[in-house]
């Protein structure tokens, strides 16, 4: 077996790194819209009604027809995968373990093709793009060769007893992915319930479909067999909803916002006639999360560490930063610094390389902010402008920073989920680690410090699953920082970790007295 290694980022400011991007960006272009069937057993339903996504960057554009799955096709694909589950389960782990690898080497022969899909879809920028889709490569790897570890068990054995503990795959794994991260996440909730052996039901998010039919086909030409890979594209309400109510399904993987993970937790608690197991629920969701700037912070790697976790992706990153608490000796010094750097953010199509900001991913996201900013507009320090282009072209929306004091204020407590940031005066450090703390969510959080009495104290105390000092709070690396929150923020399941993998298994203990009373009479003979 093959060692893991994390995928490389390219450098972008090399020509030849750059050359392959205008004329791929053509070539997904010309394939628009590209029509998303349901995909059951490996054969296309193409009949099914459709509904359109358009370029976030460029409304014009219908880049996707995605279909909308109904309860036939859901019952097909749980006939078939119940056909076919111990088949897949029943393999030598070593060839769903090369499986995975082949899937991780077709995401990096493709991954131009794939980062230009991105962009278009989603209104990503190729460096961000190029992240997703190298994360997605290393979850392959990780779930590979972590499975490579798991599936060895334990062994304790005495004289006259043996005594196995191992695990079996959970069955049929219902995967409803978001389409903020439509590679790396949608890839890992995937890989990792199919190494194991599980049969999977994917649910693609609507606003990514296109992204997740490449990749659901370069797991099949990987070598996943067709009957126990299904492909499940339409609205979360309505087929999402069916694959959560549905009783044959062991484990549902989620990703995506509070609101809808709280409902799918509630839902798989609830105990049917029919139901004849206890259904897992993996609920990874959303987070409001702090970033402190202590009073001796390296100011100038602190500005850049916020502008990176505030705006990347326009904010739209469940690690985004979006309470900024600043401690008060540095306060107006840090604000200005950060005012004059969040104004020098270049607004503009993905598709110019030197764009930082693009557009967000619907009419209903940029409006839902637009509301933001308008109840709260005395808290305004800052809004960038957009240009009458971007106005009109495409779901352009300007980051915003407020200046708030009220801890109860929604700028304090909910998640924003685009460009928007607001920021914090505290008088001193413990003050900074319980306003931290005080929310429903515990996903990221950053520290930026050069007291070493401060940063063992917010180790110790800071309620976050992923949390960082003196550097950014986004772009968690797979196994290096396995990633995912607790408390209203997740299960606690941790993506690209060594605890991930048994979210899909039934651990099992298997005894065996071994002083045995004479042989059976077939095996004398
Ligand atoms: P969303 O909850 O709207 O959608 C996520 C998925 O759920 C989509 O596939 C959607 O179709 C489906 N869905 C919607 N309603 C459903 C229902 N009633 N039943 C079943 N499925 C349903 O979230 P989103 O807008 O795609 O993603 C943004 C949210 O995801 C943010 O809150 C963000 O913080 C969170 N997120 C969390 C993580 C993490 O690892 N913790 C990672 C990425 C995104």
């Amino acid at each position: 077996m093959q060692n893991f290694y994390n995928e490389p980022i390219r450098d972008f400011s090399k020509e030849e790194n750059r050359k392959w991007i205008f004329p791929t960006i053509q070539k997904i272009r010309g394939s628009f819209p590209i029509v998303v069937p349901a995909i059951v057993g490996g054969e296309e339903i193409k009949n099914l009604p459709k509904e359109k996504h358009r370029n976030p960057a460029k409304i014009e554009e219908i880049t996707t027809e995605y279909s909308l799955s109904d309860r036939n096709v859901l019952e097909n694909s749980i006939l078939i995968s119940k056909k076919y589950f111990s088949n897949w389960s029943g393999l030598d782990p070593k060839n769903r373990i090369s499986i995975l690898w082949n899937v991780g080497d077709l995401i990096l022969e493709n991954r131009n093709e794939l980062s230009a899909l991105i962009l278009l879809e989603t209104g990503k920028t190729i460096p961000e793009a190029e992240a997703d889709v190298v994360e997605a490569i290393d979850f392959c790897r990780y779930y590979a060769k972590e499975y490579e570890r798991i599936f060895q068990g334990q062994r304790i054995d005495l004289p006259g007893e043996e005594n196995f503990y191992s695990y079996k795959p959970k069955g049929i794994v219902g995967v409803i992915s978001p389409w903020n991260f439509p590679a790396a996440i949608l890839t890992g909730m995937c890989a990792g319930p199919l190494v194991c052996g599980n049969v999977v039901l994917l649910k693609p998010a609507e606003q990514s479909s296109a992204i997740g039919l490449y990749i659901y086909r370069l797991f099949l030409k990987a070598g996943v067999p067709k009957e126990v890979f299904h492909f499940l594209p339409g609205n979360g309400e309505d087929i999402g909803a069916e694959i959560v109510k549905n009783t044959d399904v062991s484990v549902i993987n989620f990703t995506g916002s509070r609101e809808v993970g709280i409902s799918i937790l509630k839902e798989c608690g609830t105990f049917r006639p029919d139901s004849r197991r206890i259904k897992r629920a993996l609920c990874e969701m959303g987070g409001k999360n702090p970033i402190i700037v202590d009073g001796d912070a390296d100011l100038d790697l602190a500005v850049e560490g916020a502008l990176q976790s505030a705006f990347g992706f326009q904010g739209q990153k469940c690690s985004a930063l979006s309470k900024l608490i600043v401690l008060d000796s540095c306060y107006e010094t840090f604000k200005t610094r950060f005012l004059e750097a969040v104004a020098s953010l270049k607004i503009g199509s993905p598709e110019i390389l030197s764009s930082k900001i693009g557009p967000v991913i619907t009419e209903e996201s940029k409006q839902r902010l637009e509301k933001i900013v308008a109840d709260h507009k005395s808290k305004i320090l800052f809004q960038a402008v957009l240009s009458e282009e971007s106005k009109t072209e495409g779901h352009y929306f300007a980051p915003v920073v407020f200046e708030e004091q009220d801890w109860n204020s929604e700028l304090a407590t909910k998640e924003f989920f685009g460009p928007i940031v607001a920021l914090f005066r505290v008088k001193n450090f413990s003050e900074a680690i319980d306003k931290a703390n005080d929310s429903d969510y515990a996903l990221t959080a950053g520290l930026y410090s050069r007291n070493p009495e401060h940063i063992e104290e917010a180790k110790r105390k800071i309620e976050a699953g992923n949390f960082y000092i003196n550097r950014a709070i986004t772009g968690a690396i797979v196994e290096r920082q396995p990633f995912g929150g607790f408390k209203l923020s997740g299960v606690g399941a941790k993506a690209g970790g060594p605890d991930y993998l048994k979210s899909f298994l039934e651990p099992i203990t298997i005894t065996e007295n071994t002083m045995r009373r004479g042989f059976t009479a077939d095996l004398i003979q």
